[in-house]
């Protein structure tokens, strides 16, 4: 996905012509997850799309917060979060604890959040970057906390019907259970801050612990952003961007944040620290409040929840669970397999491509760059063109290493391989089937491509004394010629080869 085009970039910014302070942007990320669990966070009401589910179908008293509901605490939610922190290389707390963080809004009915506060899941672990300009920045993970999240208000506008706007509360959404991933503040460019928000979305995929469906609103970003004179160390006061669902408005708020801040200091200001909102049409933050504080929300410890000891064995336990991740299976691909750089990306960035990929090598284990050329090329042409997810490809991976081959052994052509794939796309038949049925195994016997190359030339007399007198690019016509008079079906090197011998063996 790409970012805004304007902006910074990580480069120390320029002020003002008239002024020569340069500013350096410093940027901290808040990352809400809802993690993928069966049931809720702290009740065994179903964790449901609430984008479709039927609203205040999955509730129960303790999710819509009526006095006296005792919370149970979701232990799949819990083994999650240490998945999520062992796969940041934190440390597990032995003793985590949950909070009440009292607030009121109307989408809260308890009037607090079950959250995490000085006791959290998992601290100190940190995540490598790349940002565009090609450096390696490690992002500090201050912490990941769980809590649960909010019901949904949807606001309506007023009608003729029913006369005034009016709100409406789906609790469906209601103590889902969710992990806060809170960096240092460690990145100095947006390009740091995208890549950073999609390794994590990545990580949480393959981790299987979250969709990253940023449409259906499981994932979401807040930004802190501050700017600091370039080469000094002393933090610039923040401001916090909340609700940040899409990369590009990540992107595009903190580019804007860094750019306000920038013409405020420019212009003798200051910066407030506050909570900005940030406004799609108009392309600007704005300001929602005044930063709240931890004191505001009188955190104390949850009175219905005992703390959890985690022990190293559960810890080893769920360690044990974690698949490869991104940094580790791109390393793998790169180094061992030989894959290309473009082909390790793309595979890396799918898991299931991935896998997929990985399948058809484990059935060849011949070619694993001419099986991934395939699968990021043809097949994943013919995937998008039809709107076919790799779950739902009708090529098994064996049958494309099947494919690829018999393209290897020299039985058919590419060109011939090309077909037979999009005919095995159409339907899920094996390679080897469909060159019999439609006779396209190549045709590499010298004797027999000799006598049609000898034809053709025989069958061009005009074509043959151009190609004497200098138009050698006639070469490639003649080729065209003899894998039209094999219906494709020629071996092209052994064409070239014979052809080259021929013509140049009448000069
Ligand atoms: P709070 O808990 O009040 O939201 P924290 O101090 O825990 O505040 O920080 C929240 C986020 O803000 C973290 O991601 C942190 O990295 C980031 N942050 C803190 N100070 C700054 C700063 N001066 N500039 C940019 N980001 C900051
Ligand atoms: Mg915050
Ligand atoms: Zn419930």
């Amino acid at each position: 996905m790409a970012y805004g085009t304007t902006g910074h970039r990580g480069r120390p910014v320029k002020g003002d012509a008239m002024n020569t302070t340069t500013y350096e942007p410093v940027i901290g990320m808040e990352i809400h997850a809802e993690l993928r669990t069966a049931s809720k966070m702290f009740c065994g009401c179903p964790v449901v799309d609430t984008t479709v589910a039927p609203p205040n179908t999955a509730i129960c008293p303790v999710c819509t917060g009526l006095p006296g509901a005792m919370p149970v605490v979701n232990q799949r939610a819990v083994e999650q979060a240490m998945m999520v922190g062992l796969a940041l290389g934190c440390t597990i707390n032995a003793h985590t604890s949950f909070s009440r963080k009292n607030y009121f809004y109307p989408d809260l009915p308890k009037g607090y959040q079950i959250s995490q506060y000085d006791e959290p899941i998992a601290v100190n672990g940190w995540l490598d970057v790349v940002d565009d300009a090609g450096r390696t920045i490690r992002v500090g993970i201050r912490r990941a906390h769980m809590e649960e999240d909010t019901a949904k208000l949807f606001h309506l506008p007023a009608t003729h019907v029913e006369g005034a706007a009016y709100t409406l509360i789906d609790f469906n959404r209601s103590s889902v259970p969710l992990l806060e991933i809170v960096s240092e503040p460690d990145m100095h460019s947006v390009s740091a801050a995208y890549v950073y928000a999609n390794k994590i979305r990545e990580i949480l995929r393959y981790l299987g612990v979250n969709s990253g469906d940023m449409e259906k609103g499981v994932l979401r970003f807040e930004a802190n952003v501050s700017v600091r004179p370039a080469g000094t160390t002393t933090l610039g006061t923040r401001t916090e961007i909340k609700n940040l669902n899409s990369f590009r408005t990540l992107v595009r708020a903190v580019e804007y944040e860094i750019d306000r801040q920038i013409r405020v200091l420019e212009a003798g200001g200051t910066i407030l620290q506050e909570t900005l909102g940030w406004d799609e049409l108009n392309g600007t933050t704005y300001s929602q409040r005044s930063k709240e504080h931890a004191h505001d929300y009188r955190y104390f410890p949850e009175p219905d929840l005992p703390p959890l000891a985690i022990d190293d064995a559960w810890i080893e336990e769920v360690r044990a669970t974690l698949p490869e991740l991104p940094d580790a299976k791109a390393s793998r691909f790169a180094e061992v397999l030989g894959l290309p750089e473009n082909d390790t990306r793309i595979l890396v960035g799918d898991r299931a491509l991935a896998d997929y990929f990985e399948a058809a090598t484990a059935a060849y284990a011949g070619l694993p760059a001419a099986i991934s050329k395939w699968v990021v090329g043809e097949l994943s042409y013919l995937m998008n063109r039809d709107g076919v997810t790799v779950d739902a490809v009708r090529v098994e991976p064996a049958a494309l290493a099947g494919l690829v081959k018999l393209l290897d052994k020299g039985v058919i052509n590419q060109n011939s391989a090309k077909d037979v794939l999009g005919t095995m796309f159409e339907t899920g038949k094996q390679p080897d089937e469909i060159v019999k049925e439609r006779g396209l195994v190549q045709i590499a016997d010298q004797d027999a491509l000799s006598l049609i190359a000898d034809q053709v030339l025989a069958e061009h007399p005009d074509e043959v004394q151009a190609y004497l007198e200098g138009k050698e690019t006639l070469l490639q016509w003649f080729m065209g010629q003899v894998m039209r008079a094999t219906r494709g079906r020629a071996q092209p090197q052994t064409v070239l080869q014979l052809l080259r011998e021929k013509l140049e063996g009448r000069r």
